[in-house]
């Protein structure tokens, strides 16, 4: 095969053309500082407003609720940093998991610096929190909850339905961590009870660099950039035009019919899981099977190694992980699959693969026949086996 496979939709997407064509003018012609008064920065600021409105749609907010960030990094030091100093007077207690990005995950660790506890709740094997454990974790000192929608590396999806309710019913803020499922899922922020909502436009073939953070109306959150008075004085610094364009038409252009969309994507990914653990022995598949997001696969196969295959899938075209791609270039196992129970070795082995609406029969077709053959020949020079 010429051409490239590209089966690490986790990682990054590949931007729409129609995203590309909404970006162009703002990138050449219409370039405007949207807060200046003339016509030409009028237009900006139109534009910056619209993509605004798709955003709120996407969700079921209203536009007053987004601000535009640069990215979901942003987004989750936002509302975690945010939620913590402005209520410390509260208390300094915070509830997350074990599985969240790294962005969750570091951002809490620093907040220790400044007194507040945190209580990571586990996970089941399936990768799904406990909502048992969650109520047990609720403290008179907790502000807030931060679960993530859907994971990164297992796709598995979390019950933030009932999540919300039991935040709501406690008066905690709920932040979610939605970067993976907006776009991929229906997602309503009222429906669910979402006070804070993270979300990125390079994971739905937007631009990278440009995301969102959902804050509910009446939500006390202290600022993270200190400046001039863009986004209602709440996030300084001129605006990214040509991205926040970018971030509108493809979050307009995910969300539509997504259903429809999404059975084609899901077809595709049980071809995928079924085809691995009929083909190759030894394969464990990581993450619920039923409650996953349509494009994520990620299995283990023992005794080998996750970047070997990685290496080996290269040379024949194909674009995958094994972990996330931030902690990539580590030789400690991914912490999420270490989450949910799995023996180190075994939590080496891991590939993810994450389709797109690009990705074709084709394509999942041919790597159910080089795949096999691949672990096969790690399989016949790996030590650990012959140790069994
Ligand atoms: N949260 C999750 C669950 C993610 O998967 C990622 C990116 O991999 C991020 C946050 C960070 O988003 P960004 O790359 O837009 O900073």
């Amino acid at each position: 095969m010429d051409k490239t496979i590209y089966l690490d939709n986790a990682a990054t997407t590949k931007i729409d053309k129609e995203v590309i064509k909404a970006m162009l003018p703002y990138l050449t012609d219409q370039y405007g500082n949207p807060s200046s008064i003339y016509s030409l920065a009028r237009e900006s600021k139109k534009a910056i407003e619209s993509s605004r409105e798709e955003v709120a749609k996407a969700i079921n907010a209203k536009p007053n609720e987004i601000y535009f960030t640069s990215g979901g990094t942003e987004s989750d030091n936002w509302a975690i940093k945010g939620i913590a100093f402005a209520n410390e007077n509260k208390g300094k207690h915070i509830i997350t998991t074990n599985i969240e990005h790294h962005a969750v995950l570091h951002t809490c660790k620093y907040l220790k610096k400044y007194g507040f506890e945190v209580t990571y709740l586990p996970v089941k094997e399936n990768g799904i929190v406990d909502i048992n454990e969650l109520r047990k974790a609720i403290r008179e000192d907790t502000i807030l909850i931060s679960v993530m929608f859907a994971n990164n590396e297992i796709g598995s999806i979390q019950p933030i339905k009932e999540i919300g309710k039991i935040a709501k019913e406690k008066g905690i803020y709920f932040h979610t961590d939605a970067v993976q499922a907006v776009g991929k899922i229906p997602i309503d922020v009222n429906e669910l009870n979402i006070d804070l909502l993270s979300l990125s436009g390079h994971k739905l073939h937007g631009p990278k660099s440009i995301g969102a953070l959902y804050i509910k109306n009446g939500v006390k959150i202290s600022n993270m950039l200190h400046g001039g008075g863009q986004e209602r004085k709440m996030r300084a610094g001129t605006e990214n035009v040509p991205s926040i364009v970018g971030l509108g038409k493809a979050i307009e252009i995910a969300t539509e019919n997504i259903n429809e969309k999404n059975e084609k994507i899901i077809e595709l990914r049980d071809i995928l899981i079924n085809g691995l653990l009929e083909k190759i022995p030894d394969t464990i598949l990581n993450g619920d099977r039923e409650k996953r997001l349509p494009g994520n696969v990620n299995v283990c196969f023992k005794y080998i190694e996750g970047e070997s295959i990685l290496l080996m899938l290269d040379m024949k075209g194909v674009c995958a992980s094994s972990g996330s791609a931030c902690t990539s270039g580590s030789l400690e196992p991914s912490h999420v699959l270490l989450a949910l129970g799995l023996e180190h070795e075994i939590a080496h082995g891991s590939l993810r693969l994450t389709l797109s609406k690009y990705n074709t029969q084709k394509d999942v077709k041919y790597l159910l026949e080089i795949l096999p053959e691949i672990v096969q020949k790690l399989r016949d020079m790996s030590p650990l086996i012959n140790q069994n």
